[in-house]
């Protein structure tokens, strides 16, 4: 039984759904602080928090877990600046949390959310495994001092685990029925099409900081579809005996914010209406992935290449659900 925690957030309410469209067996563990129980309808939902860990040893031992897909986390860039004692104690306390109820419980695979952030500012792209982890924000030093714990856990305890460091995860299920929705919405796409949407104020979009590149950051995008297949490659891999991995989810290819707004209104034939702001704080310039370790190891192939088809998916959601899941404001 694989143990989803933080299921019904973004990234994981998706990877929920392929389990389910896979007819692979799973339980989803979320306290739905962020997380929508409309986005993982026909899974089983357990409520409970990730800081406890008697409940969680519980739940591992009575649905006879032995591998856990760890997504519980807060991922703001601009709010871990502000606040970085809730994403320490979130992100860094309850995982370590979560891997002393693993060990209690003696479970042994962990799959692991990790991000771009922790590679800060490279100074050459695209980004492989190899290049140093130097991250320039608190969002990506907690999942980056969680690498490390994940890390020794494994050694001193034989689990076993896969970091998956996702960059700019996008877009919405095909069908339309589940998809991005956080409150506040602080993301590119969802902000940027809302906005076309006639919803809010209008996108506010970020400068590089030093004025690099078009005068807007580039970012890696890759639909959270392609994520979740990736998830099930990382678990297999794990269920048939494989060594812990650490591999970088991307495209492998870089958008600008402004390339990002001409490709929106390709895809809607509608002008985004916005205004140019400085920069936020805590945002690299830079961030695009090498994909091609989990490609030759793992055999990952994405289903959306081009951002075009990703912004597609998230038009529909949006237009099918104009509030979200509707639980939230
Ligand atoms: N961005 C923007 N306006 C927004 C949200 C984001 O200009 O309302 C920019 C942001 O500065 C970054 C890119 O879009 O360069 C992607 O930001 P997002 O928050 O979607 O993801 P992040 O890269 O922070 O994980």
């Amino acid at each position: 039984m694989v143990l989803i925690l933080g299921g019904a957030g973004y990234v994981g309410s998706h990877t929920v759904r392929l389990m389910r469209e896979l007819g692979r067996e799973h339980i989803v563990y979320d306290n739905l602080s962020t997380g929508h129980q409309g986005a993982i309808e026909g899974s089983v939902l357990i409520k409970g928090d990730i800081l406890d860990k008697e409940h969680l040893v519980k739940v591992m031992r009575e649905y006879n877990v032995d591998s856990v897909i760890h997504f519980a986390a807060f991922s703001l860039v601009g709010e871990s600046v502000t606040n970085p004692e809730k994403y320490y104690i979130n992100n860094v306390y309850g995982t370590l949390c979560l891997l002393s109820a693993m060990k209690e419980a003696g479970v042994k695979n962990i799959i692991f959310s990790s991000t771009a952030a922790v590679y800060g500012d490279c100074p050459t792209m695209p980004i492989t495994e190899e290049m140093p982890a130097s991250p320039i924000n608190p969002y990506g030093k907690t999942k980056l001092a969680v690498e490390f714990m994940i890390r020794d856990f494994c050694t001193a305890y034989g689990m076993k685990s896969v970091v998956l460091r996702y960059f700019n995860a996008a877009g919405a299920h095909v069908s339309g029925e589940i998809g991005e929705d956080h409150f506040p919405e602080t993301h590119l796409i969802p902000n940027m099409l809302r906005a076309t949407m006639g919803i809010g104020k209008g996108l506010t979009v970020f400068t590089s900081k030093d004025n690099e590149g078009d005068g807007t950051c580039v970012r890696d995008y890759i639909h959270v579809s392609d994520l979740a297949s990736a998830h099930l490659l990382a678990l297999d891999h794990l269920l048939c005996g494989g060594e812990s991995k650490t591999y970088n989810l991307g495209s492998g290819n870089g958008y600008s914010v402004n390339e990002m707004l001409h490709a929106a209104e390709r895809v809607t034939g509608k002008k985004v209406p916005y205004e140019y702001k400085g920069h936020r704080e805590g945002d690299p310039y830079i961030l695009v992935a090498s994909p091609l370790k989990i490609e030759k190891e793992l055999g990952w192939v994405r289903k959306y290449s081009s951002v075009e088809d990703i912004i597609s998916t998230a038009w529909k959601w949006h237009n099918n659900r104009k509030n979200g899941y509707g639980d939230r404001e």
